[in-house]
């Protein structure tokens, strides 16, 4: 039987409640496609700076190298924003990404049928849509030098190599090319010069995948587009500032944060983690909406462990889940028969996973 090792990082808030859950289905999924899962745990964020007064300890780096993936919930909370920036949770995760260096994140944006009037858009404009944004995670403007805060001014630099480039395209490409097999890129080239470079380098890239068809949109233009027909959409390249904003708009599509995975990956490492943050308002309560940690273990499944047809069952578990009318608290208002909490969630995804 095959073994998968994976890091574990439950982290803070609802971080906890959503990974016991997905811990549930991958187990479930294990049992029914013949693998175990193997469970190594690391803390990161506010709880392992209430332990070793640090929020990313180098044992979980080296656990998370170690591992086959990493499978993180969320952290950080108001206990510990009085902290100096680098010892806050978030310092973690971004030192975290940089270390195991996942250069390519991936965000699908997938409306599911029984929640198309989730979304604040008109369901005609929302319903199907099928998207996924690759955003490059570990340059540009949040890394880029210099940088600095000066009596008199500020300043941030977005710097781009034709190599991080490459790497970051070949992702999308090879998304698209099993996908619909079309990809957007999305630059500010009328602009920027280090835009001018992406369009080429992506456009040179191209070449290499003759069946993907390949269009450029100013982020401008993006932006708006994927509210008025987001369903020309099937991959979109970015830079990381363009991406962290598209992506998180890209997500509203769908309705909730509750429901949203997201991988990360590497040459070296992956990590995959629900969109949300530890939520501390709904923390503790049992309420919190476990999907995304769910969808995140199928996408580990998919993307790094190759199990693309337990990767399936567990986003089709999901989908009859909600198809059935059962809804966590933050979905309720729409079609719900039944509203239930984290943990009965989990469960009935596992069991529909059963009659997949
Ligand atoms: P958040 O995502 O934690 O919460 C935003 C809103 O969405 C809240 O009302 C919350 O209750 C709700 N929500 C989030 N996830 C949900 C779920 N699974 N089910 C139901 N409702 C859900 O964002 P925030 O409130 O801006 O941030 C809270 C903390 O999380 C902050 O400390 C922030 O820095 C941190 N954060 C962490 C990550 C991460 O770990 N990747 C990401 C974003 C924010």
């Amino acid at each position: 039987m095959k073994t998968y090792h994976i890091a574990l990082i439950k982290g803070d808030g609802i971080g906890p409640e959503v990974i016991t859950q997905a811990q549930k289905v991958l187990d479930k999924a294990g049992q029914i496609y013949g693998f175990e899962v193997v469970y190594d745990e690391f803390l990161m964020g506010g709880c392992a700076y209430d332990t070793h007064k640090t929020p990313l300890p180098e044992a979980t780096i080296r656990g998370c190298l170690q591992a086959d993936a990493t499978l993180f919930g969320a952290i950080g909370g108001a206990k510990w924003d009085h902290l100096p920036r680098e010892l806050r949770p978030e310092s973690g995760l971004l030192a975290l990404r940089k270390a195991l260096e996942v250069f390519a994140n991936i965000r699908p944006a997938i409306v599911f049928d029984a929640l198309k009037l989730a979304s604040t858009l008109k369901p005609e404009v929302v319903c199907g849509v099928d998207l996924v944004v690759i955003r490059e995670l570990v340059g540009g403007i949040y890394f880029g030098e210099p940088r600095g805060k000066e009596a008199d001014c500020a300043y941030n630099t977005m710097r781009y190599t034709p190599k991080e480039i490459e790497r970051i395209a070949k992702v999308g490409f090879e998304f698209a090319t099993k996908r619909r097999k079309k990809l957007c890129s999305i630059d500010k080239a009328n602009v920027l010069e280090v835009s001018e470079l992406w369009r080429e380098v992506v456009t040179q890239i191209s070449k290499q995948y003759p069946d993907v068809e390949l269009s450029h949109q100013y982020v401008d233009n993006a932006s708006m587009q994927l509210i008025k027909d987001p369903k020309q959409f099937d991959v979109i390249l970015t830079s990381n500032l363009f991406g962290d904003i598209l992506s998180d708009e890209a997500s509203m599509l769908t309705g909730s944060i509750g429901l949203l995975p997201s991988g990360s990956i590497g040459e070296r490492a992956a990590l995959y983690e629900p969109i949300h943050g530890s939520a501390p308002d709904i923390a503790g309560q049992g309420i919190a909406n476990p999907i995304a940690a769910i969808l995140s273990a199928a996408m580990m499944l998919q993307h790094t462990l190759h199990n693309t047809q337990a990767a399936q069952a567990i986003w089709q578990a999901v989908s009859r889940t909600l198809q059935k009318g059962y809804r966590t608290k933050d979905i309720s208002a729409f079609d719900a028969k039944e509203i239930c909490n984290t943990h009965q969630m989990g469960d009935l995804i596992a069991k529909h996973l059963e009659q997949v």
